[in-house]
């Protein structure tokens, strides 16, 4: 990162290639841009890079491809062309990838040719509930490829899903440990969402357990985290066996005991290691006074969110979490009572 003077609001975008020929039963992007895959030319998104670069002096993009990594020819004739026209040298790049789709020769190179931060889409840390959702590969492979990004220099996120059918309260703990265990630098745990023309959608609705409200309004897969606390948004789809209110908690939970960090929550609101953070403090103390107001509300409305977890977890109501489990998260020990260790460090 030495080598690169990124700024707040520096980020660019651009989409190399669309459709992905997997068949996870979640997956609202395949939806929208098919299973077949295509891709731009090398050069076209070369040109891309050039443009935001030096018309619009981004420095960081974004690579939005559903699945960036479905052709590694192209990749690596890719990585060689911004190789030889220096842009590692001057941007730096982020993309998704699926586990089983990297090995180290493919991380390695696409490290040196500028992309530094990688996106896992992890789901679950359940191989039960790996193949009951279609996800076409294994824990194992996903935890593999964390590893070797991390060992190579990768920023890494990932993201989780709670409340996919089958799952348990156990499931989710599992994926609370996982996180934690793999020392990712970031991540999301999304409530499961039944967008229309996903295989779970149909799930939802043979099962009876389908709730859409207004067009669509609660089809939202990141609403425990961003909502109002006071008009929560109801899920779309709530597995047999869990109720709303369980899985909301277990995400609220999951959030406080990865991010309950000092260091985690500094570098994702203030000096973020990739990317321009969620949050510009502005460039000026004037500008930062400014928003005193608005982060009073938020932190406000945060606080009254994890409260109200902590408060159902002390009551023990709305929620399978041990009241052992909460004090725990705040002294950041691993959370007992888990099928044990997920992370096969020999690996
Ligand atoms: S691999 Fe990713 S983009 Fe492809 S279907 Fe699965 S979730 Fe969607």
């Amino acid at each position: 990162m030495s080598h690169l003077h990124w700024h707040r609001g520096d980020l660019g975008f651009v989409a190399s290639s669309r459709g992905c020929p997997y068949d996870c039963i979640f997956c609202s992007n395949r939806i929208t841009t098919g299973k077949r895959y295509r891709f731009r030319s090398n050069e076209s998104i070369i040109a891309t890079l050039k443009l935001l670069y030096e018309k619009y002096n981004r420095t960081f993009v974004l690579f939005l491809d559903d699945n960036f990594l479905v052709n590694k020819e192209r990749v690596y004739d890719l990585i060689d062309m911004i190789m030889s026209e220096g842009l590692h040298h001057k941007m730096t790049f982020s993309f998704q990838a699926r586990g089983d789709n990297v090995d180290r020769q493919l991380l390695s190179s696409l490290y040196s040719a500028g992309f530094k931060s990688v996106f896992f889409g992890l789901e679950t840390a359940s191989e039960a509930l790996m193949k009951i959702v279609k996800k076409g590969e294994t824990v194992q492979q996903c935890i593999h490829a964390v590893q070797l990004a991390r060992e190579i220099g990768f920023h890494v996120s990932a993201t989780f899903i709670f409340g996919l059918p089958t799952e348990t309260h156990q499931d989710r703990l599992d994926a609370i440990l996982l996180a934690k265990e793999l020392m990712l630098d970031q991540v999301r745990f999304n409530n499961a969402t039944p967008y229309p023309g996903t295989e779970l959608y149909q799930i939802a609705k043979s099962q009876d357990r389908l709730k859409i409200y207004g067009v669509y309004e609660n089809f939202l897969s990141v609403g425990t985290f961003i909502e109002n606390p006071f008009s929560p948004i109801p899920f779309s789809y709530t597995p047999p066996g869990n109720t709303e209110a369980e899985i909301r908690n277990d995400i609220l939970f999951a959030y406080l005991s990865f991010y309950w960090d000092f260091r985690k929550i500094k570098e994702i609101l203030f000096k973020p290691k990739q990317g321009v953070g969620w949050f510009s403090a502005g460039s000026n103390w004037v500008a930062f006074l400014k928003k005193i107001p608005s982060l009073v509300l938020l932190f406000f409305l945060a606080g009254y969110k994890f409260f109200k977890m902590v408060l159902d977890i002390l009551l023990q109501r709305n929620t399978q979490l041990p009241r052992r489990y909460l004090w725990r998260a705040l002294t950041g020990r691993p959370i007992t009572g888990s099928s044990g260790p997920i992370v096969n460090l020999t690996k």
